[in-house]
């Protein structure tokens, strides 16, 4: 692995939350999978080594740290379990509309619960008819008075049954598209909130998935997140700052499922000899190596230039997770077939890498949506 000249500070977090993946994650991983349940017993030992308050300034209970950060911690538990990373990582994404555009009142009411990780956060855009085009969405913010009405749903959302809190967005204006659209800070015990289908998926199995419905819901004034007709930008400014995280959540599921093809390769004797002595193996390892740490690269700087305050950071952020998604699919596809008929068995952990790999390709924006995200930057120059 190439040497990216991490901090000791940065090295001493990467250690720790090694430690706390192979000790805390690895033993329940596989049965968190089975039975597609949340980790609450892991997310508690998370809380307490401080994983929810990486990205939140310290005046608010956080370590003030940034995506750097959040990838490198991401990154590696996702080398243990991309499924149990997500409580974190979308935690995060939830939290980033109140880091982003949040009023100090907002910012003192959420932010030191969601640091401490007493409180878990989700984010709300998908619609069932409004996913690539965000943009259609139907949810409606009416408001009266003191309070906005919503009423509509959003679907897919991760950490949808366990978060405290959502930050949602909602049109306001039918006649503007979506820039008729707002953000809001909704609380699970709002009136008029509820938790709808939970999804049973391919992979990701021990993140909760699920709908959420506003019926009638009172969301007071206060809790709008930046100005009416922002929220379309809002969600943009979010996703450029976390789709990083999908990177490293996708960078860690190619590197942990190389780390166990290696190894296996390593021991497999067949003909006589290990398999990685045959040439055809080589060349599949060398290529996986290669495109991991292509994939690290492109992430790592990509998140030190958005914590550095680059403007305009819309294409490099889609590269790292267009890059490093497509990069986690191969990897476990050719770890599977590094471990032959074995690597379909679910006695052995490699098959869940490549489940858990299908999604990164798909959320935070398709990888198609991730192309026009990024051509769309090139020709504007
Ligand atoms: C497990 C999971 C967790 C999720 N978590 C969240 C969450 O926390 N919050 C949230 O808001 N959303 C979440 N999502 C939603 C996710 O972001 C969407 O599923 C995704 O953006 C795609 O939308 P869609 O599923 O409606 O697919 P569609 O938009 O219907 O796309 C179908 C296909 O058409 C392609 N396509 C569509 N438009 C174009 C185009 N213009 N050019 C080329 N190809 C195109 C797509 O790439 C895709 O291949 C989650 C989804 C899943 C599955």
């Amino acid at each position: 692995m190439m040497d990216y000249f991490l901090t000791e500070d940065q090295k001493a977090f990467r250690d720790l939350v090694r430690q706390i993946a192979e000790e805390t994650v690895k033993p329940v991983r596989a049965k968190h999978d089975r039975e597609g349940t949340f980790p609450w017993d892991v997310v508690k030992v998370f809380a307490d080594a401080g994983f929810f308050s990486v990205v939140v300034p310290e005046e608010y209970g956080g370590m003030g740290l940034g995506v750097f950060e959040l990838a490198i911690m991401t990154e590696e538990l996702s080398k243990v379990c991309g499924g149990i990373s997500l409580s974190v990582a979308a935690s995060a994404l939830g939290t980033f509309p109140i880091l982003i555009s949040g009023t100090e009142a907002q910012k003192k009411k959420y932010l030191p619960k969601l640091a401490s990780g007493e409180w878990l956060a989700a984010f709300g855009l998908t619609e069932p008819a409004a996913g690539s085009d965000a943009g259609s969405m139907k949810t409606r913010a009416e408001r009266k008075g003191d309070e906005y009405i919503l009423n509509g749903s959003k679907v897919f959302i991760t950490n949808g049954g366990v978060a405290n809190c959502y930050t949602v967005i909602a049109v306001t204006d039918p006649s503007k598209g979506a820039r008729g659209t707002s953000a809001f800070i909704v609380e699970k015990d709002f009136p008029g909130f509820k938790v709808g289908k939970e999804e049973d998926k391919m992979g990701i199995r021990a993140s909760s998935t699920n709908e959420i419905i506003f019926d009638d819901c009172h969301v007071p004034v206060e809790n709008r997140i930046g100005n009416e007709g922002e929220g379309f930008l809002v969600a943009m400014k979010t996703l450029d700052k976390s789709r990083p995280g999908v990177a490293a959540q996708a960078l860690g599921i190619a590197q942990g499922a190389f780390d166990l093809a290696l190894d296996y390769a390593k021991n497999r004797i067949q003909f006589g000899h290990p398999i990685a002595s045959l040439q055809a193996i080589q060349f599949m390892l060398a290529d996986m190596a290669t495109s991991i740490e292509s994939a690290r690269a492109l992430l790592y700087m990509a998140a030190k230039n958005i914590d550095a305050g680059l403007k305009n950071v819309g294409d490099i952020s889609a590269m790292s997770k267009l890059l490093a998604s497509d990069v986690a699919m191969k990897v476990t596809t050719d770890a599977v077939q590094i471990f032959g008929g074995y690597g379909y068995m679910r006695d052995y952990p490699v098959e869940k890498f490549m489940r858990d790999a299908k999604i990164t390709q798909i959320y935070e924006g398709t990888n198609q949506i991730q192309r026009m995200v990024i051509a769309r930057n090139i020709i504007r120059g």
